[in-house]
């Protein structure tokens, strides 16, 4: 029998914070939660956490917010460190640039699968007696007085039911096509590149030093090529965007594309995960309506270049997470709070502006403008201070995560961090 929207209402469960999403921006918002002792649901659609590689680059500065979650040391052992970026031009080096100078306590990015940094989130959710949701599919977030009650649909084994929980904040961390956005009436504007992406995890012969990420540029594309942890290598290229891709790129399809542009690696098995995508960019025109808080992908989605999605979403959870927990522990007040649009707002544009111009330089096609790239690429890797620091740093802008002082660990210090924000 099917329950209807008052009697839903009537019955609906308190807490403090309903987080929708449990991909690794509502996990890591759940973490710092659990750990600073706020009453939290976590509520997700899917029955089971992400199987795949999807964002498989976690830089020095998420390690370091990470890690003030409790989860570094486990997650450096689980990932590949990655102490160099190589630029090469058909497979000539052009130019290596060192990570090992990095003003970080993890002076080097991480590969290590998206799904394996989420499996980190949930067991330390669960050590501190946090744990998802699943099946629990959000249809609706409407205003009830000063409070926000969310509805959906549980699906165990097919059988829907219905559910309501009323929370006084709730964190939309459900991804690029977010319910709570669409129910908050956000507008998402933006648009979709004309190039095709091809990715893979694969086993690799002869692809360089295991502890470099290799950026090759060739007239057909740029191909990023780095290390997984266990035998596979993540390869990332731009393809043409009228050429017929197949749904899952296979040994041949990418031993070729490999020999096209003169790069010596290949394949010696077949891919366990392949893919091929076209890239989004679009920014929420505003990550919060009252008590209503946009994070991770469900604000801001942007090209690949420079594995930065994952990343910054995880840099805005930590951030809510830390201003809600502050409020709600009586350690500040509801202003701290107007700091969070402000802040991760401006970080997202400043990330998609940033990877919006590399992946433009990735699309070149004029041969002249790629001969400039080239000699830009040698320049800027020469001197690579600037970039070193943009592309590891990015989106971790000032705010109560940040990373240079390392973040709070304990309610004591939350009003420290949150303060002047
Ligand atoms: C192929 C690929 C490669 C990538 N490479 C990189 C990279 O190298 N580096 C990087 O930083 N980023 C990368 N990204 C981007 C990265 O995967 C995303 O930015 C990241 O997953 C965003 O996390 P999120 O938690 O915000 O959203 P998601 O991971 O999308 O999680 C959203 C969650 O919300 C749940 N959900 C959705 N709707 C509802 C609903 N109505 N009710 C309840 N639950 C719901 C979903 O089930 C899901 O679990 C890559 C992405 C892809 C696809």
């Amino acid at each position: 029998m099917e329950v209807s929207v008052v009697e839903l209402l009537s019955a609906a469960e308190r807490t403090e914070v309903v987080i929708v999403g449990a991909g690794p921006t509502g996990l890591t918002a759940a973490v710092r939660l659990a750990e600073l002792g706020v009453p939290h649901v976590v509520l997700d659609s899917a029955l089971a956490p992400t199987r795949t590689s999807n964002a498989a680059l976690v830089h020095a500065a998420t390690i370091e917010l990470l890690a003030a979650l409790g989860l570094g040391e486990e997650l450096v052992r689980a990932g590949r460190q990655v102490h160099r970026i190589g630029m090469a031009d058909r497979g000539r080096p052009l130019v290596r640039v060192g990570l090992t100078g990095l003003p970080s306590r993890y002076p080097f990015a991480l590969g290590v699968p998206q799904s394996t940094t989420e499996q980190l989130l949930l067991h330390r959710l669960a050590e501190l007696g946090g744990s998802v949701r699943r099946g629990h599919r959000v249809t609706s977030v409407h205003g009830e007085g000063t409070r926000h009650v969310v509805t959906g649909t549980v699906e165990p084994g097919g059988a829907a039911a219905g559910f309501a929980v009323s929370a006084r904040y709730v964190i939309g961390a459900d991804g690029a096509h977010s319910t709570v956005r669409s129910a908050s009436g956000v507008e998402f504007p933006g648009e979709t590149y004309p190039a095709q992406f091809v990715l893979a995890d694969v086993a690799l012969s002869a692809a360089g030093p295991d502890d470099e990420a290799t950026i090759n540029l060739s007239p057909r594309g740029v191909t990023v090529i780095g290390r997984l942890p266990g035998p596979n290598h993540r390869v990332i290229a731009t393809v043409d965007p009228a050429a017929a891709l197949p749904e899952a790129p296979d040994r041949r399809f990418l031993d070729e594309l490999l020999a096209q542009r003169g790069i010596a690696a290949r394949a010696t098995a077949e891919p366990v995960w392949s893919s091929r995508f076209r890239v989004h960019h679009r920014v929420a025109d505003r990550f919060r309506v009252d008590g209503v808080f946009l994070a991770g992908d469900a604000a801001h989605v942007h090209s690949p270049a420079a594995g930065q999605g994952m990343n910054t979403g995880i840099a805005d959870a930590y951030d809510i997470a830390t201003r809600l927990g502050a409020v709600l522990t009586g350690h500040a007040g509801e202003p701290v709070l107007d700091g969070y649009e402000r802040q991760r707002r401006a970080a997202a544009l400043e990330v998609l502006a940033f990877t919006d111009r590399l992946t433009k330089l990735a699309m070149l096609e004029n041969p002249l403008a790629r001969l400039g790239r080239r000699v830009a690429a040698g320049t800027v890797l020469r001197f690579p201070w600037p970039l070193q620091r943009r592309i590891t740093l990015l989106g971790q802008r000032p705010g109560p995560q940040s990373a240079a002082t390392g973040p709070p660990r304990d309610r004591r210090t939350v009003l420290a961090v949150v303060s002047g924000t």
